[in-house]
């Protein structure tokens, strides 16, 4: 998106407005940002912002899931540390994202009970 200075007719990248700040074209005319670009722009920000906030949860979620699968995986691990791990990230999940709650019920939980039924059973468990 380019604007175009009224005066020299040089145009500036969207990069070139920030937002509450005047900005000048080199000739010495004060170049507007369209309010609906800036509107536009804000709202850019914004969701990026929402989607890295977003990303950070869905990592922290995703970190203990790995955690737990690992301690699947480590054979000196007992089920009582796993079951408390899992308790955690249902905790995790429900602090950060509760409308994902159904997630866990669905992936992950029947994913670690996979993983236990193939890696850890056996006949004294
Ligand atoms: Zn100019």
């Amino acid at each position: 998106m380019l604007v175009k200075c009224p005066k020299c007719s040089k145009y500036y990248g969207e990069k070139a407005f920030i937002p509450g700040k005047n900005f000048y074209c080199s000739c010495g005319q004060k170049v507007l940002f369209e309010p609906e670009q800036i509107f536009s722009h804000l709202a850019k920000i914004c969701k990026d912002y929402e989607l890295k906030v977003e990303e950070e949860k869905i990592n922290q979620i995703r970190n203990l899931a790995d955690k737990i699968v690992s301690l699947i995986f480590d054979n000196t691990s007992t089920k009582l540390d796993i079951d408390i791990q899992k308790q955690k990230l249902k905790a995790l999940i429900d602090q950060l994202s509760p409308d994902k709650m159904d997630e866990y019920a669905l992936i992950y939980e029947p994913r670690f009970n996979r993983l236990w039924e193939q890696f850890r059973k056996s006949p004294e468990t």
